[in-house]
């Protein structure tokens, strides 16, 4: 029977941690800050905007909302980001995206942050597949010689997460949609990550006795209810841990948005790294 990983747990401590770090950069003067921008009024995204603000509140974190309508124009939204850059406090297609400072870019999504990650010497990390590695880590599960399955290769989960996976020296795969026999891939990973949209795709039986399974997904049913693509009943028979959904990479995402906001804050003390670019 799989343990269940609490990512919510995980996700307290870290921020109790980034809690004390904001109290720090306050006292030498640096008010750390996060401003969101959110375009249209997407659900879901309107639910994971106001789950950041709560956390920016109980770590300290100042949080800066600008909602703009679904057919805002181009040149409004980067004269937004442009003035959000020459905010001394704070933060994100992709002339809009590559607008963004990245010293600023708490996403991880800029090239900039992107090329950092690739070559190995990551500055601004994507938060999902950063959560990722940091319920790897909390739970002690190793990384080092182990088959890493991910479903997905979105540049925000798939592909950043094999990098930083292979960065630890696992063995990656990654599948996508036109991968064929999934399940007799998936059936080798001791680590299997699923970043795919599709409820509950992931049968018991695609799954090695034993393996950890993290599911990323976010489905929502007809009859209302949040699944991942993981069937969790089932899977939760054979993997050695497994995360569950809500409950599990969700909190991750935002514990790790709030890492980055701090991070920034602190860099922009240095200063340093991102010199010169623009
Ligand atoms: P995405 O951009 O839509 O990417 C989905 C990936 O899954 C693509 O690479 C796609 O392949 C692949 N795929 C689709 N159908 C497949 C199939 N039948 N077999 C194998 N691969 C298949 O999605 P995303 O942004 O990466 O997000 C993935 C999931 O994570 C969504 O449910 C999203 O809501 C959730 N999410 C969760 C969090 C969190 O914090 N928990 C954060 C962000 C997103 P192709 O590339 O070939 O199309």
């Amino acid at each position: 029977m799989a343990k269940i990983i609490d990512g919510k747990a995980i996700a307290g401590h870290i921020k109790q941690k980034l809690k004390t770090d904001a109290d720090k950069l306050k006292e030498n003067g640096i008010m750390p800050g996060l401003a969101v921008v959110l375009v249209g009024n997407n659900p879901a995204s309107l639910v994971y905007v106001r789950a950041k603000g709560k956390a920016c509140d109980e770590v300290g974190i100042a949080s800066f909302q600008h909602n703009l309508p679904e057919d805002i124009r181009q040149e409004e939204l980067i004269e937004l980001i442009k003035k959000l850059n020459a905010d001394t406090p704070h933060l994100n297609e992709e002339a809009v995206l590559e607008t963004i400072l990245p010293s600023k870019d708490v996403d991880g999504f800029h090239p900039f942050n992107v090329g950092r990650l690739v070559t190995g010497k990551p500055l601004l990390q994507p938060c999902t597949p950063y959560g990722i590695m940091k319920i790897l880590e909390s739970e002690g599960i190793e990384i080092s010689g182990k088959h890493a399955v991910i479903i997905g290769r979105s540049n925000i989960i798939g592909k950043p997460a094999a990098i930083m996976l292979l960065q630890r020296n696992a063995t990656v795969t990654i599948c996508h949609s036109k991968t064929k026999d999934l399940p007799h891939i998936t059936r080798q990973a001791d680590i299997l990550i699923a970043a795919v949209g599709k409820p509950k795709m992931v049968k018991g039986d695609w799954i090695k006795q034993g393996a950890v399974v993290i599911d990323v997904g976010v489905n929502r049913l007809e009859n209302g209810t949040l699944v991942g693509d993981v069937d969790f009943e089932e899977a939760k028979a054979v993997s050695s841990a497994i995360t569950p959904m809500p409950g599990g990479v969700g909190p991750m995402t935002i514990a790790m948005l709030l890492n980055n906001t701090i991070d920034a804050a602190k860099r922009q003390q240095q200063k340093g790294i991102f010199k010169g670019l623009k």
